[in-house]
């Protein structure tokens, strides 16, 4: 394997801990046949950059570019190489789309020339916790010697494997506090923070940065390139061709602020993962949500249990997606929940 897709494996699935339920675990992204690095273009001065299942976005203008989501430390160091090379401008902006390791690493790389943005919760995110913190409880059976920290030859599992990220100080140990926050270490705090949408204007064109905060994100936003035909990126939330993950993605919450997305003027639509996407995949997305959601109402109206709801509400026209699966059961189990919690 790359030393890019293990790092990238890594820090996806360093994030369990962090995130439960929420997280998106790694070795499925290794299984995708998104593999390689490469850039293309989407309209007008808009491109993709892609490492294996990762994708970022940016906008050149004559004045600098404009770049959402650095991915990682590798992904930023090449595309700042290629940008260089290709267009001869700096970049001016970085966008983070959200907080995780996974997404939100590298920027530093950009420093010299850009400016670092993003939600202001994310400054809460992303900040150590106090250091009395202890470890959380489902990481202690790993402090072998039981002085309330992982040491490196203790760690275990994805905490092995992203011991890196997590270990802030680079003392060799993880202190409860560092084993809370998650693999960060790479995720340079914001130059400029936002709680509602702000527009990007640069070399003529604009950018909109629009905050939605979402289950997987309290800090989530979302970033419309206005250029020809339009650009949006949404990461780890509106999937491509790909099942939705995790129990939440019923929810009327959810439901209506992918409306929202799909209610912006776009044609092209990046989702940060796997293959790139227009406004049909917005809709097709909101569609399987929607239909999950009905046809657990279905089965709850007619007594059925939420085993035989999960065994029975298969969503069959959606099992050419990827992960069809692995996440179906769960967002059936999840809607079967939370429809019948709201009763
Ligand atoms: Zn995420």
């Amino acid at each position: 394997m790359k030393r890019c897709e293990w790092l990238l494996a890594v820090l996806s699935s360093a994030l369990v801990p962090s995130f439960a339920s929420e997280a998106q675990p790694g070795p499925l992204w290794q299984s995708t046949s998104y593999k390689g690095q490469e850039i293309g273009k989407l309209t007008g001065e808009v491109y993709y950059a892609r490492t294996d299942d990762y994708v970022s976005a940016f906008m050149v203008t004559p004045d600098g570019i404009v770049l959402v989501e650095p991915v990682g430390k590798e992904h930023a160091t090449w595309l700042k190489a290629e940008l260089a090379r290709r267009f001869g401008v700096p970049v001016k902006y970085v966008i983070y789309s959200h907080s995780h390791g996974d997404h939100a690493s590298g920027a530093a790389v950009f420093a010299d020339t850009a400016r670092i943005i993003g939600h202001e919760a994310l400054l809460g995110l992303v900040a150590m916790p106090p250091a009395s913190t202890p470890l959380p409880q489902n990481l202690r059976e790993q402090d072998g010697n039981g002085n309330g920290r992982i040491e490196r030859g203790e760690a275990q599992a994805q905490i092995a494997a992203g011991f890196d990220f997590y270990d802030a100080d680079g003392d060799g140990a993880l202190s409860g506090a560092e084993a809370t926050r998650g693999p960060l270490k790479q995720v340079a705090p914001p130059d400029l923070t936002y709680a509602a949408q702000v527009n990007i204007t640069l070399g003529g064109k604009r950018v909109e940065v629009i905050p939605i905060p979402t289950d997987h994100a309290p800090d989530n936003t979302v970033v419309r390139f206005v250029d020809r035909s339009n650009v949006v990126f949404a990461s780890d939330w509106i999937t491509n061709g790909r099942v939705p993950f995790g129990p939440n993605v019923t929810m009327p919450s959810e439901l209506a602020k992918i409306r929202q997305v799909e209610a912006l003027d776009f044609e092209h639509f990046v989702c940060s993962h796997g293959r790139l996407g227009t406004k049909a995949d917005v809709a097709a997305n909101l569609r399987y949500r929607e239909a999950v959601a009905a046809a657990v109402g279905d089965a709850i109206a007619a007594g059925k249990t939420l085993e035989q709801t999960r065994d029975t509400v298969l969503m069959s026209d959606y099992a050419e997606w990827e992960f069809y699966e692995q996440q179906r059961p769960q967002n059936v189990a999840g809607a079967y929940r939370l429809q019948t919690a709201s009763r």
